[in-house]
């Protein structure tokens, strides 16, 4: 049976898996992400090694996600800004010391966009956008059928579309960005500055005392609910998509930040754009990114 194997790299999590050809799990399992760009690859060839030894069967092709703009030219990422270490890091040339099967690199958030569509809730559209809010956020686009990487690869990067010019500054260089906005990070910062207070709290807790009924929790969600209607408003009116897939830890919190962002892109988008895009939860959870990417090797071993 011909298998294909899928990586993803997190900030906090890499995830990997093998998948047979209709995109079922064969397994998956997740390690911490190391912070050194030496220590991942040689864990990466600890993983692949261990892969190999576990199944026996008939691996074709590995699927690879980074964070970060990755340029197809050169097969490396560019900038990564939530993993700066993979900032031009020679990735093929390190990846095919131990690698025998072809593989093939991408752009995390693409990757994930590509199994929502390959098998999960974009199945059969030929038109989508996928955004994950989590500690960042990253996005992909389906245009005809297709993945759209843009002249360079670097598009589907919705996250870094500015949503409020007077923003904090972001990672990538600008201010602003749907990920300032919107990211587990921020909905913290909303909530400290709200309640004046700067105690440690994670974005769980704070969905956990929106549910309770606090009022600071819940207007922390509705302020990054706001800029992400703002976000969705644009990617309605430029694409006029058929679905926007949304997914990604920060998504649990549910309509304390979509109803919000629905109100607002009511106001922002055109109604008969709106009317015509399904806005949905993406289904295949934190293993989008290694099905996508294992699915995405298959694809491209196929035109070859
Ligand atoms: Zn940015």
């Amino acid at each position: 049976m011909p298998l294909y194997s899928g990586f993803d790299l997190g900030g906090t999590h890499l995830k990997y898996g093998l998948i047979d050809e209709g995109g079922r799990i064969v397994f998956d399992a997740r390690v911490k992400s190391p912070v050194k760009i030496g220590e991942l690859i040689h864990l990466l060839e600890t993983i692949w090694q261990d892969i190999k030894k576990r199944e026996k069967g008939d691996i074709r092709a590995v699927g690879f996600g980074f964070p970060g703009i990755f340029n197809l030219e050169e097969q490396k990422i560019i900038q990564s800004p939530n993993y700066p270490e993979l900032d031009n890091f020679a990735l093929t040339p390190a990846l095919s010391r131990f690698i025998e099967v072809p593989f093939l690199i991408n752009n995390d958030a693409n990757m994930a966009a590509f199994g929502e569509f390959k098998c999960g809730a974009g199945q059969g559209v030929q038109s989508m956008v996928f955004l994950t809010i989590g500690t960042g956020v990253g996005s992909g686009i389906i245009l005809d059928g297709k993945l759209w990487l843009g002249k360079c690869g670097f598009a589907g990067e919705l996250g870094h579309a500015t949503v409020n010019p007077d923003g904090e500054r972001c990672n990538c260089g600008s201010k602003g960005c749907l990920e300032t906005e919107v990211s587990a990070p921020k909905i913290v910062k909303n909530y400290n500055a709200l309640r004046k207070k700067s105690k440690e709290i994670t974005a769980e807790e704070v969905f956990q005392r929106a549910k309770k009924g606090d009022k600071a929790a819940l207007q922390a969600f509705s302020l990054a609910g706001f800029y992400l209607g703002v976000g969705l408003s644009i990617a309605i009116n430029l694409l006029n998509p058929e679905k926007i897939l949304l997914g990604g830890a920060v998504m649990e919190a549910g309509d304390f930040l979509l109803s919000p962002a629905l109100e607002e892109v009511l106001k922002r988008s055109y109604k008969a754009s709106f009317k015509c895009c399904r806005i949905e939860k993406a289904s295949l959870g934190n293993k989008a990114g290694l099905i996508g990417a294992a699915l995405w090797a298959k694809e491209q071993l196929s035109q070859i």
